[in-house]
């Protein structure tokens, strides 16, 4: 994560023109060629169509310049920076107001992923499943985490991973497999299979399945 939007959430800056409180939003792409970033990545703007500075902006633009536009009024977070922003329409910028509700939960999730990746180090000797299952059943985190995940469970050698692991479908072949494999492995570790008609585990040689009575080969 780069500079983030988590950063000036709970910032408040106000229009000096019309004394609204401005919006966060995601800075526009810098035109190629001009060479010059906003150097963060977030922007307030005055998004109120009632702001002075955007009302009389398009008769000023248009006697000025002879095209259609106006102005609002911007402002770098952090900084004292701010600018009078031209624009060609009323819906300008309102397409890239940062929702301060997604922010806060994707940093949530994120924080989460950190924490399960932490114990990793540490879950196989605690005999702890839980970071190792969440980083899997999670698909956000990246494919070499989950990878890292999956070799630990193997060692891991819970069973009580096998349901959770089964129902979730993973889109990763590769992944997949590995997750297979160590399935295989704990179930031969504790003398156990799986049944191929109910899918509930039980003993390695039993010849009827005690949860669903069928007759095993
Ligand atoms: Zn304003
Ligand atoms: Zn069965």
């Amino acid at each position: 994560m780069m500079s983030s939007a988590l950063d000036f959430l709970d910032d408040k800056y106000i229009c000096p023109h019309c004394n609204q409180e401005m919006t966060l939003c995601n800075a526009p792409p810098v035109h190629v060629g001009d060479g010059l970033g906003w150097g963060c990545e977030y922007l307030f703007i005055c998004l109120n169509d009632e702001c002075k500075l955007f009302v009389n902006g398009w008769k000023y633009i248009e006697t000025q310049y002879g095209h259609m536009g106006s102005y609002r009024y911007m402002r770098m977070p952090n900084s004292n920076e701010s600018y009078n922003m031209m624009v060609g329409s009323r819906l300008a910028f309102t397409g890239s107001i940062v929702d301060p509700e997604q922010i806060r939960r994707e940093n949530e999730r994120f924080c989460k992923e950190q924490e399960a990746i932490a114990k990793l180090d540490s879950c196989v000797e605690e005999h702890n499943l839980e970071p190792v299952l969440y980083l899997l059943l999670d698909p956000h985190p990246s494919l070499d985490t989950r990878k890292r995940a999956a070799e630990l469970l193997k060692e891991l050698n819970d069973l009580s991973c096998i349901d959770p692991l089964r129902n979730h479908d993973f889109k990763d072949t590769f992944l997949e497999q590995a997750i297979n494999m160590a399935i295989s492995a704990i179930l031969a570790n504790h003398f156990m299979k799986e049944c191929p008609f109910c899918a509930e585990i039980i003993k390695a040689q039993a010849k009827l399945c005690k949860h669903c009575q069928k007759e095993l080969a």
